[in-house]
C-alpha cells in the first residue's frame, strides 16, 4: 500500500549535533526530536525510534500507535532516573501506522514534530503542536503569523520521557492512492513556512529530490535546528516500494546550545517543555487579572531546563499581560 518514501535527517547549519531520530519501517513511520543537555537529546529520540522499530504487539491502529508512544515515553522516562548524565531528558514522537487492510493511516503524536499530507492539490497539518505557541493560538491569544516568529515557539507542552505517563494524541485518517505524507521536526517547520513546502511537495515525482529540497530549503532559511523529513506516499496496487535515506552532511557554522548557560544576552530557545497545566494556569490567570494567585499550581515541576523555562514563564506572562492591555 505504501508506494515511494524517502527520508532525510540533517544536522542543519547552527548545532553540532542531530538529536532527531526517524523510523522509516513500512507501514510503521516516525519522527523524534530529541532535548535534554550534553547527549541526551539523541539518546531520548533514539531510544524512542528503537521501541518503535521493536514494534511487537497484537493491537492495529490507534491502538497500536499509542501502545508503542507510551511503551517508548516509559523506556526514556526509566533511563533517565537510571542514568543521571540523562536526567530530564525527553523527545517529541509523531508516528504513522498504514494499514492496507483497512485502507487507514493510524497517527499518535506528542510534542510540535507535525504530519502533513498533500491530497488534491492541498496541503493539509494533520497534528495540533502541543506547543506554548499552539496553545496560544487555539486560545486565539495569538496570531499563526505571531507564532511563526514567536520567540518561545521552541517551547513544548508535552514530550516522552518527562513524566511516567504522556498524554498521546491519536486519530485515523482514510488513505488515498497518491496521498503524499509528510513527518518532520520543527527544525523544517521553523524555518520554511507551510506554503513552501507545498511548493516543494505538490506534484513531486521524485520523492528523495523532494525531501532533500525541503532540507535545502531549511537550511537556506536558516538551519537554527536539527531538520528531519519522512515522506510516504500511497501507492497504487502492485506498486514496487522504494526507498531512498538520504543523510546529507553539513558542516556546523556555529553551535547556539552552549548559549543555554545564560552567559549569552541574547540566548538562542532551545527546546523546553512546559506542562500544559501550567500554560492554561497562566493563561486563566491573566484572563483573571490576579498574577498572585496561588491557586492552581501544578503539582509536577517540569523537569526540562528548570532555569530556562522559568525565565520563558516570566517573559510569557509579561508578554500575556502586555497583550491583554492592548486588547483593553
Ligand atoms: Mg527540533
Amino acid at each position: 500500500m505504501v508506494g515511494r518514501m524517502a527520508v532525510v535527517s540533517d544536522t542543519g547549519r547552527r548545532r553540532r549535533r542531530n538529536e532527531d531520530a526517524f523510523v522509516c519501517a513500512p507501514p510503521l513511520f516516525a519522527v523524534a526530536d530529541g532535548m535534554g543537555g550534553a547527549q541526551a537529546g539523541e539518546v531520548a529520540s533514539g531510544l524512542a525510534a528503537a521501541v518503535l522499530e521493536e514494534g511487537a504487539g497484537d493491537e492495529r491502529g490507534e491502538e497500536r500507535v499509542a501502545s508503542l508512544i507510551q511503551e517508548a515515553n516509559r523506556r526514556v522516562f526509566q533511563r533517565s532516573n537510571e542514568d543521571a548524565a540523562t536526567s530530564g531528558m525527553g523527545t517529541t514522537m509523531t508516528v504513522a501506522l498504514v494499514d492496507s487492510s483497512s485502507g487507514t493511516i493510524a497517527f499518535g503524536h506528542v510534542g510540535d514534530s507535525r504530519a502533513y499530507r498533500v491530497r488534491d492539490g492541498q496541503l493539509e497539518q494533520l497534528t495540533d503542536d502541543h506547543s506554548l505557541v499552539g496553545e496560544l493560538v487555539r486560545s486565539g491569544k495569538l496570531s499563526p503569523e505571531e507564532a511563526e516568529t514567536h520567540p518561545q515557539r521552541s517551547v513544548i507542552t508535552r514530550a516522552l520521557g518527562t513524566e511516567p505517563d504522556v498524554d498521546v494524541d491519536t486519530f485515523t485518517v482514510e488513505a488515498r492512492p497518491d496521498d503524499l505524507y509528510l513527518l518532520c521536526s520543527d527544525g523544517l517547520t521553523d524555518m520554511i513556512s507551510a506554503d513552501e513546502i507545498f511548493a516543494v511537495l505538490d506534484g513531486s515525482d521524485d520523492l528523495e529530490l523532494a525531501a532533500r529540497a525541503l532540507i535545502e530549503a531549511a537550511n537556506e532559511g536558516g538551519g537554527e535546528d536539527n531538520i528531519t523529513v519522512v515522506l510516504f506516499q500511497i501507492g497504487h496496487q502492485g506498486e514496487v516500494e522504494q526507498t531512498a535515506q538520504i543523510p546529507v552532511a553539513v558542516e556546523p557554522v556555529e553551535d547556539d546550545e552552549d548559549t543555554l548557560s545564560g552567559l549569552d544576552p541574547v540566548p538562542v530557545v532551545d527546546t523546553a517543555v512546559i506542562p500544559a497545566a501550567v500554560v492554561e494556569e497562566h493563561l486563566q490567570r491573566v484572563d483573571a487579572e490576579s498574577p498572585d494567585s496561588e491557586q492552581g499550581r501544578p503539582k509536577r515541576r517540569r523537569r526540562i531546563l528548570p532555569l530556562l523555562a522559568l525565565v520563558l514563564l516570566i517573559l510569557l506572562i509579561a508578554v500575556l499581560v502586555e497583550l491583554a492591555l492592548w486588547g483593553l
